[in-house]
C-alpha cells in the first residue's frame, strides 16, 4: 500500500532491531553447547528466504486479488514509496513462522528461524530499494540484479522474479539476463 515516508523506511529500522534482540536472546537461551546449530538453522533460513522470496513474488504479488493491483502499481510508479507496512510484514512473519516454531520446538529453534527469514527479508528490501533509486555502474552485482528486474518490471511479467539472486529463476525456468 501507498506508505509515508516513515513508514517506507522504518523496516530499516525496526527490523534491525528485532533481529538483534531475537539473536541475543535466542543464543542465550540455546546456550553455548547449542550455539552452532542456532547459527546453522539461522544460515539455512536465510537460504530458505531466498525460495520463500520468488515464490511470493511469483505466486502472491502477481496472482493474488488487491495485491496484485499493489504490486501492478509499483511495476508503474517504481519509485513511489507503495510498499509493505512494517506491521504488516512482521505479523504474517509471527502468524506463519516465530509462533509456529515456539509452539513445536521452542525459543531457541524459533528464534533462529525468525532472524534468519528476517535477514532474508532485510536483504531483500534493502536490494530492491537501491535497484530502484541508485545509480550503481556496470559491471556490478548490483547493476546485474538491476537489469534483472527491470527486464521484469518493464519487458515480461513472467521472468525474473528473485530480486537478490538469479538462483531460483534458472532453477524454475523464468531467468532472463
Ligand atoms: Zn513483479
Ligand atoms: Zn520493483
Amino acid at each position: 500500500m501507498q506508505l509515508g515516508l516513515i513508514g517506507y523506511y522504518s523496516d530499516f529500522v525496526v527490523y534491525p532491531l528485532v533481529i538483534a534482540v531475537l539473536a541475543v536472546a535466542g543464543l542465550i537461551e540455546a546456550g553455548e553447547d547449542n550455539a552452532p546449530g542456532w547459527i546453522v538453522t539461522v544460515v539455512a533460513c536465510l537460504v530458505l528466504w531466498t525460495l520463500t522470496e520468488y515464490v511470493l513474488h511469483r505466486f502472491v504479488l502477481h496472482h493474488i486479488p488487491y495485491i496484485k493491483d499493489l504490486h501492478d502499481r509499483h511495476h508503474i510508479e517504481e519509485r513511489s514509496s507503495v510498499g509493505t507496512p512494517t506491521w504488516l510484514s512482521l505479523g504474517v512473519h509471527a502468524l506463519v513462522a516465530f509462533f509456529p516454531v515456539w509452539m513445536v520446538s521452542g525459543f531457541a529453534a524459533a528464534s533462529a528461524v525468525s532472524c534468519g527469514l528476517m535477514l532474508g527479508y532485510l536483504w531483500y528490501i534493502s536490494i530492491h530499494h537501491m535497484i530502484h533509486h541508485w545509480h550503481p555502474t556496470h559491471p556490478s552485482y548490483l547493476y546485474t540484479l538491476k537489469r534483472r528486474h527491470a527486464l521484469h518490471h518493464h519487458a515480461d511479467e513472467t521472468i525474473n522474479f528473485g530480486v537478490t539472486s538469479a538462483f531460483w529463476d534458472r532453477v524454475f525456468g523464468t531467468a532472463r539476463l
